[in-house]
């Protein structure tokens, strides 16, 4: 389905086709949650970019989002997309420097790869999809059913649906005009920001670089096509005085005396808005949210993805419920699943983003982590999620 063909029909209602749930944003959450859904009913999956399109993420897969892939039925991904395995973990700050192993099952891999793959297998499955459109919740308090407003620069038209799933991440704005859905960002908040730059011989596929300052971090990664991502969060104080993102991660890694990898002053960059945000509210009447639309701690321990595939894996059964038929105790089941899953990750992830602000921390944390090699091993097992999922498969616990 294309944005042409709702255009040339003037109106959805004339499409003819009654959506059962209406998926906003086509990231991790977004389509995974259409993998999910797509079969017996009609799922329809938005969004306002185009695809395959690259985004602000540090691009590791870590191993817990792998196998929520891999419960699925989608573990060929890393065959089809020749991920590369990730083995370790270079740390800097200033002139410090650590190289930690990491536990198998973590994968450098493209956002433009993971997200389009995953609409493939929605599409495949049976769900619509439709790229271009901007989408909004409407606040409609007198209707049983949900209303969102779908736009592109030239057409504009309402929908009613049974079921909105709201994974419009970060960046996203379509839950704005309902106030129950209020965002609280934190008045400190590092953004993020990124880049794709062309291949360069000094870093190794497999390694992790990650380059500290007080005002933020940068890491880059080989990717699957050869070239290297690049991802950061910084102060936007900071940013400001460098002159920008670029050059502001250009000095973080001047500070952790890392070369720049070729192409970096020809990359085009892209952010983000305030990273560290909450939202209280992740269900309200015939709406569930997903992914970081729900909020986000800073992206250090690189879970995000994980987060985004795992809370659109726990909805399914809900939203299969909902769809079927609504109940207004629904809202409540998501919000406590919701924080059970996500919520203490979020909140460890959040603490250790902050105490790494501390350069004193900072460096005794990296002192123990060299000299005791086994509680490393632990500690980033824990984070990179290999624990969680030999925990998943031995509980086959993963719905909270
Ligand atoms: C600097 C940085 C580094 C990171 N590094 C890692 C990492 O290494 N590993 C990891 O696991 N995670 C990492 N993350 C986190 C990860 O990128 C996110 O957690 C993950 O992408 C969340 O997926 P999502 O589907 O919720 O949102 P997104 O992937 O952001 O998808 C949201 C989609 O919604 C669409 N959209 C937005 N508004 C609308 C609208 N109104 N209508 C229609 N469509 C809309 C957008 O176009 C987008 O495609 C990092 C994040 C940052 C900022």
């Amino acid at each position: 389905m294309t944005v042409e063909l709702i255009k040339s029909t003037r109106s959805f209602a004339q499409l003819q086709i009654v959506w059962d749930a209406i998926i906003i944003g086509a990231g991790a959450a977004g389509a995974f949650a259409a993998v999910h859904l797509a079969g017996g009913k009609k799922i329809l999956l938005l969004d306002k970019s185009q695809f395959p399109r690259a985004k602000v993420c540090g691009c590791c897969l870590n191993a817990s989002a792998y196998s929520a892939l891999e419960r699925a039925g989608l573990g060929e991904i890393l065959e089809e997309s020749d991920a590369l395995p990730l083995t370790t973990l270079e740390l800097h700050h200033g002139s410090t420097e650590s190289l930690i192993n990491l536990p198998a099952g973590g994968h450098a891999l493209s956002r433009n790869f993971l997200d389009a793959f995953l609409i493939r297998k929605a599409v495949s499955k049976g769900a619509d999809f439709v790229c271009g459109l901007t989408a909004k919740v409407l606040p409609q308090p007198d209707s049983d059913l949900v209303t969102i407003e779908v736009s592109a620069s030239d057409f504009c038209a309402t929908i009613e649906t049974n079921l909105v799933i709201v994974a419009d991440g970060l960046n996203g704005h379509s839950l704005d005009r309902i106030e129950r859905f209020a965002v609280h960002v934190e008045k400190d908040a590092r953004f993020g920001c990124g880049a794709i730059v062309g291949g360069a011989e000094s870093f190794e596929n497999g390694r992790v670089y990650m380059c500290c300052h007080p005002a933020g971090y940068v890491g880059l990664v080989a990717l699957e096509d050869g070239r290297y991502d690049i991802a950061a969060a910084l102060d936007k104080e900071f940013s400001k005085e460098c002159g920008g993102p670029a050059k502001a991660a250009e000095a973080i890694f001047a500070h952790c005396q890392v070369s720049l990898p070729s192409g970096f002053s020809e990359a085009v960059w892209q952010g983000t808005e305030a990273l560290t945000r909450k939202r209280d509210h992740v269900a309200g009447h015939r709406i569930f949210v997903i992914g970081d639309a729900c909020g986000y701690p800073e992206p250090f321990t690189g879970e995000g993805i994980a987060w985004a595939l795992r809370s659109a894996e726990a909805l399914a059964p809900l939203a299969q419920a909902a769809m079927d038929q609504w109940r207004q105790e629904h809202v409540a089941v998501w919000q406590r699943r919701h924080y059970n899953l996500i919520g203490a990750r979020h909140k460890r992830s959040k603490l250790i983003a902050y105490s790494l602000r501390n350069g004193v921390v900072f460096k005794a944390a990296l002192t123990v982590l060299t000299k005791f090699p086994l509680l490393s091993k632990n500690l980033v097992a824990k984070l990179t999620g290999a624990q969680a999922v030999n925990r998943i498969k031995s509980s086959e616990e993963i719905h909270c």
